[in-house]
């Protein structure tokens, strides 16, 4: 209870003076409730006894006085408690959304969204009756109580001892009983949740339930939900009614024997009646202000405060993101930035997803990073944003170790593109200003130009002032691509970093994109995560990731002549010839010799298979087969992403995902073999395909290695099924 005390007064410490108000005014009322109980006291006993010695005409102007005093000081009263609740909450939804701004971007994946907007509403609705209205009712009811007190002693000390020796009982005993009444009324609630859901279940199941005549099963689980919401509602209710009736006839017991006792003396002539008279208008309002603290008050902010310990969980919630040492300046980069032996995992159990990355990139290089799907390109970039700090080793920037730095400072250097680009809903101009708010209209322009953005702004019809975003949606994902890559140039960082920044859009548009990026690489150091290799060949420097280490480093040549993991990379996306705007492709047949299924396959039959290939386009997010399908078609990816998962005990899992170069669907060769997995595009894709008649017909032709491919079909097929 302390500590709720300490934390409630926690919220309003900031408004004191709001608070020393409220009570000023609620001692204000408390007192004119006295007054009108002492002036029926002197009235009765004045109009009893002979000779009046007070004049009523002055009982009644101080009773319109103080009707007046009380009457303003309930409306600065209740101005006072608004005022105040808006200002509390206020401050809690501020300091809960600086707070979701400071906590890591590891935090931020896990969470979930829903979760945390609940905070934002229902937890701050109870915070605000746990430590704002709940409080003040508590606060008015022991103002009360403490003038109802000292008067009732110095009226009557025989009647008001009892009194106030009982009340504390009656406090104690119905704030025992309320508990039960909230949790019965909780799992009323529950029983209620329950049937909703298998109603909703039932309505789901009607094919089910009348294709296989369930309707009395149906009917009987449904019966014994509903009794068991039966049991539970008139248990809750009746709780309910008891703590009512339980509170009601107390107080009314307390009452009674007290203005019982005072009937006897007064009958007696010992007590005087109008003595007796002001002294029950002060019980009937005592008791009752102490009974709203048992039975409301206490129970309320028990209740509320579930919300009011999430809403600090995550105010007190870590970890924080990376801090650095405040105001440390971060002079730029000259020389070099260098990895040295660092290690990540994103969980400390799993994993690492960087073992011992050892890596210097100079300072002003166009440095491509390149490598397989989950090979950690972006876990590397992340590292170098400071979203996550290495588990071990370090990362430098010239002599600055990047733990020393403000991570804000450090990201001031830098203008990052992600493969997506997030437009507010606002106009073209301000979401491009944002990365530099001070910009002027003529390097927005030139921003805008330099991100080849010039011909789209020409066609809006309000320009720079055209409102995209969110709810807009006006722009393709290779226009959003762009206003990220006008965004990072007009920063004119020292670091710029792209992330699979083109690789979403069509090669004509991502040729322009990556020309515009070229364009800028003077006088700044350039990163760009790419897994389309074309885009590598003008880089000073190309890195290889694989599995978390760096494979290969060296220029476009050196790494071809090399032979080894970019060379095979670099083969792999030969051999396709796609139009400029992605929408048809086509693939030689010597590319084809290089798909290990088809290895054996002679020339001849190889170059008729190739021309009956056919460009199938998938949008993100497209399913292309679903596991269990029948095996139709065959693909092979020219450009895109695609995620291979499989349903396991688990549920959906994912066992690969494959880019550029890759193929997959050789169940189609597998005559009446179903999918072993599901295939969906994670970007915009385009593939070569061919059905399982046009195999079938190019087998005919080479019986001799039609059974190998089979042989080397089912077991690639089996290999995949046991990952
Ligand atoms: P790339 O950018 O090269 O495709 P990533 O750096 O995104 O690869 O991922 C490297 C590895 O880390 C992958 O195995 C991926 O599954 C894992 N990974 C990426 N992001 C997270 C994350 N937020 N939490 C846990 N694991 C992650
Ligand atoms: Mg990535």
């Amino acid at each position: 209870m302390l500590t709720i005390v300490r934390r409630i007064l926690a919220f309003w410490r900031p408004h004191r003076w709001l608070g020393a108000g409220l009570i000023a005014t609620m001692l204000l009322k408390a007192l004119f409730t006295v007054v009108l109980a002492l002036s029926i006291k002197v009235i009765i006993d004045g109009v009893l006894a002979d000779g009046p010695d007070t004049s009523p005409g002055s009982i009644l102007v101080l009773l319109v006085v103080g009707f007046l005093v009380s009457a303003s000081a309930g409306i600065a009263n209740g101005y006072l408690a608004a005022r105040a609740g808006a200002e509390i909450l206020a401050d809690v939804r501020l300091s809960l959304f600086d707070r979701l701004q400071e906590l890591s971007i590891g935090f931020h994946r896990k969470s979930q969204t829903g979760d945390l907007l609940a905070r934002f509403a229902t937890d701050v609705a109870q915070l605000s009756n746990g430590v704002i209205r709940q409080p003040l009712v508590g606060m008015t009811s022991f103002a009360a109580v403490l003038f109802y007190v000292p008067v009732m002693m110095l009226l009557e000390p025989r009647l008001a001892t009892p009194a106030v020796l009982m009340m504390p009982i009656v406090v104690y005993l119905v704030n025992r009983l309320a508990p039960d009444a909230d949790q019965a009324l909780d799992e009323e609630k529950r029983q209620i949740a329950a049937v909703l859901s298998s109603v909703s279940e039932n309505l789901r199941a009607q094919p089910i339930v009348r294709a296989f005549g369930l309707q009395n099963r149906s009917r009987v689980a449904f019966g014994r939900r509903i009794s068991t919401l039966r049991a539970a509602s008139s248990r809750a209710e009746f709780r309910v009614q008891l703590l009512a009736v339980f509170s009601e006839y107390a107080v009314a017991l307390v009452q009674i024997s007290v203005v019982g006792a005072g009937a006897v003396l007064a009958l007696r002539g010992k007590l005087e009646v109008g003595t007796l008279a002001a002294f029950v208008g002060l019980l009937v309002e005592f008791t009752w202000e102490t009974t709203v603290i048992g039975r409301d008050v206490l129970p309320e902010i028990r209740k509320a405060w579930s919300g009011v310990r999430r809403v600090d969980e995550l105010l007190s919630t870590g970890p924080v993101s990376a801090k650095g040492v405040g105001g440390m300046m971060v002079p730029g980069l000259e020389e070099s930035i260098r990895f040295e032996n660092v290690s990540f995992g994103y969980s400390p159990d799993d994993a690492l997803q960087l073992r011992d990355v050892n890596l210097v990139i100079p300072g002003g290089a166009y440095v491509a990073i390149v490598g397989a799907s989950g090979s950690g390109k972006s876990t590397l970039l992340s590292i170098l944003l400071r979203f996550y700090d290495p588990s071990s080793g370090r990362t430098m920037i010239d002599s600055m170790d990047l733990m020393d730095v403000d991570p804000r400072e450090l990201r001031r250097l830098m203008g990052t593109v992600f493969q997506e680009t997030f437009l507010f809903n606002a106009s073209l101009r301000e979401n491009i200003r944002l990365s530099a708010p001070e910009a002027g209209d003529a390097e927005i322009d030139a921003a805008v130009e330099a991100a080849g953005l010039s011909e789209l702004v020409e066609l809006l019809p309000d320009g720079l002032e055209t409102i995209v975003g969110e709810s807009g949606r006006q722009l393709s994902g290779g226009q959003s691509q762009r206003v990220g890559l006008a965004r990072a140039f007009l920063r004119r960082p020292q670091l710029l970093l792209l992330d699979e920044a083109t690789s979403a859009l069509d090669p004509a548009t991502e040729s322009e994109a990556v020309r515009a990026i070229e364009g800028l690489r003077s006088g700044r150091t350039v990163i760009m995560v790419t897994h389309r290799l074309e885009t590598t060949v003008n880089a000073d420097m190309i890195v290889v990731m694989r599995e978390g280490t760096v494979d290969e480093v060296g220029d476009f040549e050196e790494l071809i002549e090399r032979g080894q993991t970019f060379a095979r990379m670099w083969e792999k996306q030969q051999g396709f010839r796609v139009s400029r705007d992605g929408r048809a492709a086509s693939v030689t047949a010597d590319r084809l010799t290089a798909v290990p299924l088809l290895a054996g396959v002679p020339v001849a039959p190889l170059q008729r298979l190739a021309g009956e290939f056919v460009t199938v386009r998938f949008d993100k997010d497209a399913v292309v087969f679903e596991e269990g399908d029948p095996g139709e078609r065959f693909y092979l990816i020219v450009r895109g992403v695609v995620e291979v998962s499989r349903m396991g005990e688990a549920g959906e899992r994912v066992v690969a995902y494959l880019e550029d170069g890759d193929f997959f669907g050789e169940m189609a060769l597998l005559e009446g073999a179903p999918r072993n997995a599901t295939v969906t595009a994670v970007t915009p894709t385009t593939t070569l395909s061919i059905d399982r008649e046009q195999f079938e017909s190019m087998l005919a032709d080479v019986p001799e290695i039609a059974r190998t491919i089979r042989v080397e079909a089912a077991d690639r097929a089996r290999a995949n099924g046991s990952q």
